[in-house]
């Protein structure tokens, strides 16, 4: 069995712990590798390391052209590997193998993109009325803590490392305890980029109650950008406020409406309707886990999606015939199968699937998809974040229902709407209170657009243009101009 190191001051490193974590290959339920379970004092090391490569080291002066070279070199590394990380992501995570390959590509783009950014962070000059002049300089914010979920490991990894690289911060990235083998492979990547300066990027794993909790309370992170549960999003902005006042950035979780009017092309709807909503096995932030149905269309609707998703292959990710991979964990299926009970018990009708896969796949954490039908916004199943493949489907009368029901969450981060009539759509996209709005689609994701959350789904954007401000202060700068004196006393 593999035994990864951690990466810290730009040494593959056991760190102080003796204690390791098993990772599983969810499709299997073996174990297929270790990892150390950090210590505070691991993390306290990894947080110095930074520090001292933020205050001391090179990196935040490199211009933007180095920084933007080094970008690029990773991204060139990572397409040589993007076979062999993707392999791993699926063994690792479950998801498809093709779904990893996205992945892959996807945090190879990242950082090309943010290594084209690097050349073109700057600030403006403030229209000031007086013999002066005010610009605002852009420069790093500092120490990142960069904290992950187990759903898009690469991925997730790439869009906080790409941007805080290219905005010249240095960084502690905590992968989730149940898929970090992909980011340690990343490790060795980085370790051989020789412009890449010793403790610009640290690697720790470990309990995120531990080390996790320990990087958002520590006073020498200047910034937390955090992607996972809307519950521990929560204690991090706690723990930020309590320490230094660090900025937080955070994404957390969604309980997207996918919203069909009758007038919407049937055929792509349906698929619309189940990619969205079991893409990556539902564990997706975004997932369009609401189906909102026009009554007109209700019945045909849910009789296509059940019998589209009869055709849905399920096995192991690495069997490319297959549609849907394992869940994470035994834990987290059993989660999602208490979800599927409540569902029953709340009164909606479970029209297809929801349960657990035996015979050969019995030892893997397999779910078959669910379908509810007749269920009402206020169910639990319609109100909590399931992070599985379990689809609620809500009918509604007009459109005026359609945007009260797909407002009447504690999320907003996504939502989608289906319609041939484009000013219909344009009213809904601009009545739904979420931070991304497909139309005629949902989850086409891209490094070059904005991503975050409204309400509980999270504070400020990833991604394009935004996702370079969030490692970036703004320093305002006052040259006097005139030569008169002040003329105060
Ligand atoms: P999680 O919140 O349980 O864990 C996320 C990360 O936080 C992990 O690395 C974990 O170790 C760490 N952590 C846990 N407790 C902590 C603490 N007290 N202090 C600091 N760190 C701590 O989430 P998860 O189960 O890994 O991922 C699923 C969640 O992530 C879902 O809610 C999903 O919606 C969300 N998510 C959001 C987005 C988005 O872009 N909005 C993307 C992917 C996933």
């Amino acid at each position: 069995m593999k035994t990864y190191p951690m990466y810290v001051a730009g040494e593959f490193t056991a760190g102080v712990t003796t204690q390791m974590m098993d990772i599983y290959n969810p499709a299997t339920g073996e174990v297929i590798a270790q990892v150390p379970q950090a210590t505070r004092q691991d993390m306290e090391r990894a947080i110095e390391a930074a520090r001292n490569a933020f205050d001391r080291g090179p990196w935040r002066n490199f211009t933007g052209q180095q920084r933007g070279r080094v970008l690029f070199k990773i991204a060139d590394a990572l397409r040589k590997e993007a076979a062999r990380l993707a392999e791993l992501e699926t063994v690792n995570m479950g998801k498809p193998l093709t779904e990893s390959e996205y992945d892959v590509a996807d945090a190879v783009t990242c950082f090309e993109y943010f290594g084209g950014w690097a050349t073109k962070i700057f600030g403006e000059v403030n229209p000031i009325p007086d013999n002066a002049m005010s610009f605002t300089l852009k420069e790093p914010v500092g120490v990142c803590g960069l904290i992950i979920p187990w759903n898009y490991p690469l991925l997730m990894a790439a869009w906080k490392l790409a941007p805080a690289l290219a905005a010249g911060c240095t960084m502690i990235l905590k992968p989730a305890e149940a898929t970090p083998l992909t980011v340690l492979e990343l490790a060795k990547i980085l370790d051989a980029i020789e412009e890449l300066p010793k403790g610009v990027v640290n690697i720790v794993t470990g309990l995120g109650e531990e080390v996790g909790a320990a990087l958002s309370a520590s006073h020498k992170v200047d910034k937390v950008a955090f992607t996972g549960s809307t519950e521990v999003g929560r204690l991090i902005m706690q723990a930020a406020a309590k320490s230094n006042i660090k900025k937080v950035t955070l994404e957390l979780g969604g309980k997207s409406p996918n919203i069909f009017f009758s007038d919407a092309d049937f055929t792509p709807a349906v698929e619309g309707a189940l990619f969205g909503c079991f893409v990556n096995q539902g564990e997706v932030c975004s997932a369009g886990s609401r189906i909102l149905v026009q009554e007109t269309i209700y019945d045909k609707f849910v009789e296509a999606m059940i019998e589209k998703t009869k055709t849905i292959h399920i096995g192991p990710g690495l069997d490319r015939s297959n549609k849907l991979g394992p869940l994470i964990s035994e834990e987290h299926l059993q989660r999602v199968e208490g979800y599927v009970e409540k569902g029953k018990k709340e009164g909606a009708r479970l029209v297809y699937g929801g349960k657990r896969l035996g015979g050969n796949l019995a030892k893997g954490y397999f779910l078959e998809p669910a379908i509810f039908a007749h269920v009402t916004n206020a169910m639990a199943i319609a109100q909590e974040e399931i992070f599985g493949p379990v689809a609620s489907v809500i009918p509604f009368k007009d459109e005026e229902e359609a945007v009260r029901l797909a407002n009447d969450t504690p999320y907003g981060l996504a939502g989608a709407v289906w319609t041939r009539d484009i000013f219909k759509a344009f009213r809904v996209v601009r009545a739904v209170r979420a931070g991304i709005l497909w139309v005629n689609h949902m989850q086409p994701t891209y490094v070059e657009a904005p991503w975050g959350g409204y309400k509980q789904s999270g504070i400020g954007r990833e991604l394009g243009r935004y996702g370079i401000e969030n490692f970036l202060e703004a320093k305002q700068v006052y040259i006097n101009l005139s030569e008169a004196p002040l003329g105060w006393y």
